[in-house]
């Protein structure tokens, strides 16, 4: 996965000065807003592959700022997932479980229930949560170093009422 891209977090800018009075909350439905609308429009300039591979992309991104950010990285595994889940809360992005974990081969399988992405959408039938997967994908790789491939094998859009990713270290070419 690239890892230079510009952004910075201080390209978020000063919310407390910036609003003053409407604060730093604001309604899911503005954030899905924005996401489903980019998510048509780039599907329809670009075709559904290749906008869910900028979505892991973006995740990717976001999920390695998001951990230099708000958590610590130097933190033991068990510690640094309890940070993670109290910090996805916090944020009110998920509800982050750990169904099993194989350490030795680096395998996971998470659960994200109340999903800031997904939960609650109409059936599509497949899952949906292309941005999720490059998040999670791009918080293990700031805390590992390693690449990781995540792949959402259930989702609310898929009718299930959680999004259950499964996580392993990327054992093949590592993707630009
Ligand atoms: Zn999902």
């Amino acid at each position: 996965m690239k890892n230079t891209y510009d952004f910075s977090w201080e390209d978020l800018g000063d919310l407390q000065m910036g609003r003053p009075h409407l604060g730093a909350q604001m309604p899911v439905v503005v954030y899905r807003l924005l996401e489903y609308t980019f998510k048509d429009v780039l599907s329809q300039e670009l075709g559904l592959e290749k906008t869910a591979a900028i979505f892991v992309k973006a995740g990717h991104l976001a999920g390695r700022e998001f951990c230099k950010n708000l958590l610590d990285c130097s933190l033991a595994l068990d510690p640094f997932i309890a940070a993670l889940q109290k910090t996805l809360v916090t944020m009110k992005m998920g509800i982050l479980r750990i169904e099993s974990a194989d350490l030795a081969n680096l395998q996971f399988t998470l659960t994200l229930s109340e999903d800031l992405d997904c939960s609650g959408l109409p059936l599509y039938g497949e899952t949906v949560c292309d941005y999720d997967e490059g998040f999670i994908a791009g918080i293990f790789h700031q805390y590992t170093g390693l690449e990781f491939q995540v792949k959402e094998v259930d989702c609310w859009a898929t009718g299930d009422r959680t999004c259950r990713f499964l996580v392993e270290k990327n054992t093949g070419q590592v993707a630009g």
